[in-house]
């Protein structure tokens, strides 16, 4: 076993194909890129393909610190949603009814590329759309439920339709829930690992354990020396805060898994949750999970500690009181699943953008572009980006470079400890709100006071 297979279930489904790639090599330095793109999570390798059917001769290196899928691209809950971390009301505030429609097409569009991609390389990435329920069980998440459809559907954009308590999964107090058409179930390791196959039979050169340390106009340095490079691409989202120059535009935040055990027929189908649906609940505090294709629970949330400095260490993929959590959360959501043993445990960091909307920038004068700031949407939300990235480095003029995912400046987060401070209010203010709200149902004080932390 591969320390990398220890990483997330996913990557331990594919733990005998972990083998690091060649880290740079010397003939690598020699050359000048066309294009260098520093990550291979899923932004990095969706703006190289981009860039090689748009400009199909443009050399492409590739640098990984780790293993493709190394990242949150390998780890995470496999929903390929329409989600963006923005609400659409505040979308349309920003950028107007018309630029929102067409970033909110995109998005739905998205969760289909990411299908019509897989099948089109050849890649098995267990990819079913079989769309995605939240649930409303306490009052106060009913009437979130509630005034989330009448808000989707008074603003036209979107597709949701309300399920009433009989028509819905069966967890205990049901009393509806809302279901969107717009959510596909992947298996990320498989998905990503396929993508970087694909990658080099079109050419491009990916490069592992190979740490950028530092880039800027034309150069790109790593711990095995420097490249030159005509144009770089940044897409380490939350570790860019460990880059110099980028360090406050992203906030690493965690969010924890935990897997079950395959269970059975006779048990999916008293909980009813369809192969390849996913699912969530109105709760603040964010949890997600999904039918994995071999049938088990893959099942996350959010609520671990965010680390002063914007500091990642391995530690902290790994949280038992979160872990016990979930699994308590799980059990209380379906007790159906009995004494099913939970499997595997891991984590990983998302980037969080300051105002909490992801973006793509790319600078014409020095040529570098980054795209990130997914919150915890990157799935379709990195296929989009990818792709902008690489109309915009390969100069190429598509409705994507028009979309007010395009942005000419990223926000910065605030200097500690103020960070550390606003973000540890955003999680502990969430859970607490959480426990008010549920026991009075109404929405609480505490609620209103985090929402500019949290995005909400
Ligand atoms: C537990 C968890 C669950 C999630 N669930 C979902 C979900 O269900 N749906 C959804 O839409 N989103 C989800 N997300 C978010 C989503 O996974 C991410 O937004 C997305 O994968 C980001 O892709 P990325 O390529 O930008 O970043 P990453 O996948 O993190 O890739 C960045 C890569 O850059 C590499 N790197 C970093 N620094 C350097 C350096 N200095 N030099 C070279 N390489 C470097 C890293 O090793 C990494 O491989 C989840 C995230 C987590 C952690």
């Amino acid at each position: 076993m591969t320390r990398y297979s220890q990483l997330s279930l996913w990557l331990d489904q594919v733990a005998h194909e972990l083998v690091p790639r060649p880290p740079l090599q010397g003939v690598d330095r020699q050359k000048n890129w066309d294009v260098v793109i520093v990550g291979a999570g899923f932004t990095g390798l969706w703006a190289a393909l981009g860039i090689t059917e748009n400009s199909p001769n443009t050399s492409v290196l590739v640098l990984e610190k780790d293993i493709a899928g190394f990242g949150a691209s390998g780890r995470n809950g496999g929903w390929a949603s329409a989600l963006f971390p923005t609400e659409t009301h505040e979308l349309i505030a920003r950028h107007g009814r018309e630029a929102t429609v067409a970033l909110r097409e995109a998005m739905h569009d998205a969760v289909d590329q990411i299908g019509s991609w897989a099948s089109r390389l050849g890649i098995d990435a267990e990819y079913v759309k079989a769309g995605s329920t939240t649930l409303a069980r306490s009052e106060i998440e009913y009437a979130r439920a509630r005034e989330h459809v009448e808000h989707t559907h008074a603003l036209g954009i979107d597709h949701l339709e309300w399920r009433e308590a009989t028509q819905t999964l069966k967890s205990p107090g049901v009393r509806g829930a809302t279901w969107t058409p717009d959510c596909a179930r992947i298996h990320p390791a498989k998905l990503i690992r396929g993508l970087a196959r694909a990658l080099e039979e079109r050419g491009v050169v990916i490069r592992e354990s190979s740490e950028v340390t530092a880039l800027s106009a034309g150069k790109v340095d790593t711990i095995h020396g420097s490249v030159r490079a005509n144009t770089i691409i940044e897409a380490t989202e939350a570790y860019r805060s460990r880059l110099p120059g980028s360090r406050r535009i992203t906030l690493p935040l965690y969010s924890l898994m935990i897997a079950t055990e395959p269970l059975s027929d006779t048990t999916w189908e008293a909980i009813g949750l369809e192969p390849g649906e996913t699912f969530a609940d109105y709760r603040r505090l964010i949890i997600y999970g999904q039918r994995t294709a071999d049938n088990r629970f893959a099942f996350g949330g959010r609520g671990a500690p965010y680390h002063f400095g914007s500091r990642i260490a391995p530690r902290f993929d790994r949280n038992e009181h979160v872990f016990t959590r979930l699994a308590a959360t799980l059990k209380d959501l379906f007790p159906q699943i009995g004494s099913a043993q939970v499997t595997h445990r891991w984590g990983g960091p998302l980037g969080i953008p300051r105002d909490w909307h992801a973006r793509v920038h790319f600078d014409e004068r020095t040529r570098i572009g980054r795209a990130g700031g997914y919150v915890g949407d990157g799935v379709s939300l990195s296929q989009l980006a990818g792709f902008t990235l690489a109309d915009l480095v390969t100069d190429s003029k598509t409705p994507r470079t028009s979309l007010p995912l395009v942005a000419s400046h990223w926000p910065k987060w605030e200097a500690e400890p103020l960070r550390y401070l606003g973000a540890t209010a955003g999680i502990w203010g969430t859970a607490l709100a959480d426990g008010i709200e549920a026991r009075t149902g109404r929405p609480s004080l505490i609620g209103k006071m985090i929402d500019p932390l949290t995005g909400g």
